[in-house]
């Protein structure tokens, strides 16, 4: 699945140029150009990142940056400040709002790419088409192909968005809500439940290769992805 990226830049050529060179690299993008227009796109679908403009009509783009830091829903989204400022104290004050980089123009698309693959990986691991491996489990976001030696296996499309944040999240808990807010992303009002039936679904997948086990429960917190052998807790693979 491309990550999906907005701009937000009020410069048409500049823009395009982003849009073309983002596209060239396999982004899925969407742009505004001002910080209005960039709300309602936001308030409609989250991007997986933002390339936001400092300088833009009406809100610029550090007070935009500002309200997006303290929207419940938005204040996680990567941000890569773009600016034609050089000054170290406007950097400064990009990073303190909560932009996770800081670009001045004018930058090479390559440059552009490098960081905003850098930021995806650092941030949302499963926005990337990074292949993952796990101690003989391989996925491969690609070609959508999951397999344990020579051996494939065959997932559902929720399945294998599942496997793979799970992957890229190892040996952290996660509830059933952060699971149904990074895995099937927001604005999607599904019963809790359903993340239940995935992760059983899962686990029946990854038994053909003895992996079940990795899919561990943990009793009134959520899930956890590990390789490392579970406790012997007897129920480890029941239900929340
Ligand atoms: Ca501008």
């Amino acid at each position: 699945m491309a990550a999906k990226i907005l701009i937000v830049e009020d410069e048409a050529a500049i823009q395009e140029l982003i849009t073309y060179n983002l596209q060239q690299a396999g982004y899925e993008t969407v742009c505004a150009d001002n910080a209005e227009k960039a709300m309602i796109i936001i308030n409609d679908e989250l991007p997986d990142l933002i390339l936001l403009d400092w300088m833009l009509p009406n809100m610029s783009g550090i007070e935009f940056a500002r309200i997006l830091r303290r929207g419940e829903r938005t204040r996680l989204i990567p941000i890569i400040m773009l600016t034609a400022r050089t000054m170290e104290a406007d950097k400064i004050t990009g990073l303190e709002i909560g932009a996770d980089d800081y670009m001045t123009k004018p930058f090479s698309p390559r440059e552009m790419i490098a960081r905003i693959n850098a930021v995806l990986r650092r941030l949302i691991p499963e926005a990337t088409e990074e292949m993952v491996e796990i101690d003989g489990l391989r996925l491969d976001p690609a070609n959508h192909r999951v397999t344990a030696g020579n051996k494939e296996i065959e997932l559902g499309p929720t399945e294998f968005r599942l496997l793979h944040f799970m992957m890229t999240h190892t040996e952290r808990v996660y509830s059933r809500n952060q699971l149904l807010d990074r895995v099937w992303g927001d604005h999607v009002f599904v019963e809790d439940r359903t993340v239940d039936v995935h992760i059983r679904r899962l686990r029946k997948a990854l038994e053909s290769v003895g992996k079940d086990d990795w899919i561990q429960t943990v009793r009134g917190a959520g899930y956890r992805f590990s390789a490392v052998a579970a406790l012997p807790e007897k129920d480890s693979n029941a239900e929340i």
